[in-house]
């Protein structure tokens, strides 16, 4: 069996221009354009291509787009007040602090400080308080990316047997809260959990989020399940560099019914859900019906 490749370059191109026509539509009858900031400390390069990106995919589907970029030095007071003046400001409706901060700021008071319904990444312990009580929140954008991306290609999810490998705040456990809230069986695996190849060959809808190249190899799958795979891993490839998932792609592609690419699946599909969840936000922000 070779799986259907599940095209998330394509989806996600579909999402921006379904934004794209929501801002275009409260721009002309609500005079409203959405407004997304992005703040990054420091010079990262993984973090400066994301930024860069986001921006760039913001202005596409005409929205405002402010970045802030502040040296790696930049004392958490000055990043704190900059955030305040983004929470105060009515054309912003979406704030993103790119992570990871350098080590001297301490990330949880930064997020926590992000007006929650400004908090476009759902990291804020509001947003993360209502998701896991089902209540109408900011949804972290992977798990939303990849939940869409199960949801097109299966309809319902209900009674499936979902395993999640990586219990991050950002990914693992938020994709697990959202699996839950469309009726799966949902267990989440982590580097503790005993005899991992076993709890994935139990899985319909395998999850991987774990940051380490192709650790999930074909025979860990299940004949016909669906397999996402979160991960970002750049590796050696001859004298160059290439990008690979947590999953073993060719092997579990003979094996899956369907498998995410490394590149090219959940990545894009992240900041196509950024910018829904901006219109989201600005929608929110003034009291309109929120796109579906
Ligand atoms: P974290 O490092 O925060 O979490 C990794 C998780 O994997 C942890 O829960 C850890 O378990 C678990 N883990 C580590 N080793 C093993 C193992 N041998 N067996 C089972 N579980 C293990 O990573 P993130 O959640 O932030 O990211 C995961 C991956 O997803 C990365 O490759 C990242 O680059 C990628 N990513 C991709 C995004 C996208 O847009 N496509 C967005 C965000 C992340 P424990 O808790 O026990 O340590």
């Amino acid at each position: 069996m070779t799986a259907h490749i599940i095209d998330g370059k394509a989806f996600a191109a579909q999402v921006r221009a379904r934004v794209a026509d929501q801002v275009a539509m409260l721009k002309d009858q609500h005079d409203l354009t959405p407004g997304l900031a992005v703040v990054l400390v420091g010079e990262d390069p993984a973090s400066q291509v994301y930024v860069r990106s986001k921006g760039k995919l913001t202005v596409e589907v005409g929205m405002a787009s402010f970045e802030h970029r502040l040296d790696a030095g930049t004392p958490q007071s000055d990043l704190l007040a900059l955030i305040a003046r983004l929470n105060a400001d009515p054309e912003i409706h979406g704030i993103l602090v790119q992570l990871p901060l350098p080590s001297h700021i301490d990330s949880d008071l930064v997020i926590n400080a992000i007006d929650p319904a400004k908090d476009v990444d759902g990291f804020h312990i509001s947003n993360v308080g209502l998701l896991g009580t089902g209540q109408k929140s900011m949804v972290p954008c992977t798990p939303l990316g990849c939940l869409m991306m199960l949801r097109a290609h299966h309809g319902s999810l209900s009674g499936m047997n979902a395993v999640v490998v990586g219990r991050s705040n950002i990914v693992g456990k938020p994709m697990a809260q959202l699996l839950l809230g469309d009726s799966c069986t949902v267990t989440i695996a982590h580097s503790r959990s005993k005899d991992l190849p076993a709890i994935c060959r139990g899985a319909d809808i395998l999850v991987a989020a774990v940051g380490r190249p192709e650790m999930i190899p074909g025979d860990w799958v299940k004949p016909g399940a669906t397999v996402i795979d979160v991960g970002i891993n750049r590796v050696a490839h001859g004298d160059k560099t290439k990008l690979v998932g947590d999953v073993h792609f060719e092997s579990a592609a003979q094996v899956a019914g369907a498998i995410t690419p490394v590149p090219g699946g959940v990545g894009p599909m992240t900041i196509a859900c950024l910018l829904a969840n901006t219109v989201t936000a600005a929608c929110r922000a003034h009291g309109l019906p929120e796109p579906e």
